[in-house]
């Protein structure tokens, strides 16, 4: 198991501010892993290439506003990172990467933007990952928020395999061709979050190539999200997702989450589970 973290100390100096305050505890909680060689450490870095894929992604009136707006350079090299990682375990020069970032993006739209996320890290991923010739990508948002943007950009793919869980007591809708699966999981806690990853998650025998995994914390009861879930449930998702996954890659990206005292627990705890041979 080849594990890398990108992580840029920007984030947490400049990253969108309900959102900073959790990175560098989050990344800080990793230095016993970096320090052992269990994970590696890499920077994001901008260049022609994410320039490039922002602009296939977003509109320029859209990029015109989030500049406006002074986020620009804290959420393109967000997405730096997750595109960076994305090629990384495309090549299969690491089968794992945890992405820290210091604005979200699923609720980027083509041409919209709300809740901290300006830019679609995960669709610029996509994008990236299909130039390296991968089709089917699997896309597990456990943030406690629709990923609307995401399921705009892709929800008429059917190479992409969207299962999305969210905290309201919204609709459950299921739709098994284009392969777009919307499960509510108001705050009944990690019982029923749990219950309801085994249920989707035992529907068809999935077939991708890549995994990534939209993370916030925010699902955690002392955050700000409405599932409420303890810190027992973190570990679980993730042998719940790491068995989905099997030996294909897995991509995590942060996304929401303010609490410190969450981040520094529940980071390590779902990346342990990966790191784990078996
Ligand atoms: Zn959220």
């Amino acid at each position: 198991m080849k594990a890398a973290v990108y992580y840029h100390p920007d984030f947490a100096e400049k990253g969108y501010f309900i959102l900073r305050d959790r990175v560098k505890p989050g990344f800080d909680a990793l230095q016993d892993l970096i320090k052992q060689g269990k994970i590696r450490h890499h920077l994001p870095i901008l260049n022609q290439e994410i320039e490039e894929l922002l602009m296939d992604t977003h509109s320029p009136e859209h990029i015109a506003s989030v500049q406006a707006e002074g986020e620009h350079y804290i959420a393109l090299l967000s997405a730096a990172g997750v595109v960076q990682a994305a090629e990384q375990l495309a090549l299969r020069q690491v089968d794992f990467a945890f992405c820290f970032v210091g604005a979200a993006g699923h609720h980027a739209s083509p041409d919209s933007y709300w809740g901290f996320c300006f830019y679609n890290d995960a669709v610029m991923a996509v994008k990236k990952l299909r130039q390296l010739g991968l089709e089917k990508i699997m896309i597990i948002d456990v943030d406690p928020h629709f990923g609307d943007g995401t399921r705009k950009f892709l929800g008429l793919d059917p190479n992409i395999i969207h299962i999305n869980f969210f905290g309201n007591s919204g609709v459950r809708k299921s739709d098994a061709r284009l392969q777009n699966y919307d499960i509510p999981v108001p705050a009944y806690g990690d019982k029923s979050f749990l219950e309801e990853m085994d249920r989707v998650f035992a529907l068809s025998n999935w077939d991708f190539e890549l995994l990534i995994v939209i993370f916030g914390h925010d699902s955690h009861a002392k955050d700000y999200g409405n599932c409420k879930l303890s810190f027992d449930a973190y570990p679980l998702m993730a042998q719940k997702i790491k068995a989905v996954a099997g030996s294909r890659p897995v991509l995590f990206i942060l996304s929401g989450g303010e609490n410190p005292d969450v981040a520094r627990v529940v980071i390590p705890s779902v990346i342990k589970v990966f790191l784990e041979e078996n």
